[in-house]
């Protein structure tokens, strides 16, 4: 009987051994991208106000041939003056990749692809957002449903390219800036807390209830339709401009120290 007493009582001194060994070392190591590991709309007020950042790098990565329009960019960095308080400067860098094969793509190879390709963290005063332009479509697409992007972590977002650039090729007459320009700015209001995502909105009726994290408005830029392409493309056609923030989702963007 001795004998296993005498090996649990060994492993049990080894165990705190471990403990007190980890103890000593001090502060556990910093994981560099411990910052942009965290649930979406968590950093809000990270990347609307500049206490804590004044400076923000957008990486776009996208295969060859899956880059988005000029156009696109450039739109979407006024969009981007236009509501964060940066005053450091906005900087969008470009990461062109390998395209990533196993398409149609889930949400958990999405996510494998980010941390195999992301290059740039958020580090010091620059906060750093991901955006992967996805040269393989969302594997929840349907034939009445097709999604053009999510955003799925505090500083990632997916903009299906592939999906984008099909309907826009099927529907000559819709821009693919514009819908490139309307899912950019849609899940970017994502990853900017909208609508309610951190369960803090500033209003009592400014949330759909028919359809969570969106706005009630709309002609709102966080309007529901935005989500779906086939929607997204029948609005855009009927409409002719793309949808901005209405004045609720200003307002709490704003209380999160926006402009
Ligand atoms: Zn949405
Ligand atoms: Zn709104």
């Amino acid at each position: 009987m001795k004998g296993p007493w005498i090996k649990l009582l060994l492993v049990v001194v080894a165990f705190f051994a471990v403990i007190s060994c980890k103890k000593d070392d001090g502060e556990p190591p910093i994981d560099p991208k411990a910052e942009n590991r965290k649930s979406l709309g968590v950093s809000a007020e990270d990347l609307l106000s500049e206490d804590i950042y004044d400076r923000i790098t957008i990486e776009l990565v996208y295969a060859p041939s899956y880059r988005p329009t000029d156009i696109a960019i450039n739109e979407f960095r006024n969009f981007l003056n236009a509501r964060l308080n940066k005053s450091g400067g906005i900087n969008i860098i470009e990461t062109v990749i390998e395209a990533p094969s196993g398409a149609p793509f889930n949400i958990e190879e999405i996510r494998a692809i980010e941390d195999e390709h992301r290059v740039h963290y958020t580090v010091d005063n620059t906060i750093a957002v991901y955006i992967f332009f996805s040269n393989g479509v969302s594997t929840n697409d349907t034939n009445t449903s097709v999604t053009l992007g999510t955003a799925y972590r505090n500083t990632s977002i997916v903009v299906y390219e592939k999906t984008v650039r099909d309907i826009a090729l099927n529907n000559p007459n819709i821009e693919l800036h514009d819908l490139e320009i309307n899912t950019l700015e849609h899940e970017f209001g994502h990853i900017l807390g909208l609508v309610n995502i951190q369960d803090d909105d500033i209003h009592t009726n400014h949330e759909d209830a028919a359809h969570l994290k969106h706005c009630v408005v709309e002609d709102c830029l966080m309007y529901f339709e935005s989500t779906d392409g086939l929607r997204l493309a029948e609005r855009l056609a009927k409409r002719g401009v793309i949808p901005s923030f209405d004045p609720l989702c200003i307002a709490d963007l704003q209380a999160k120290g926006g402009k």
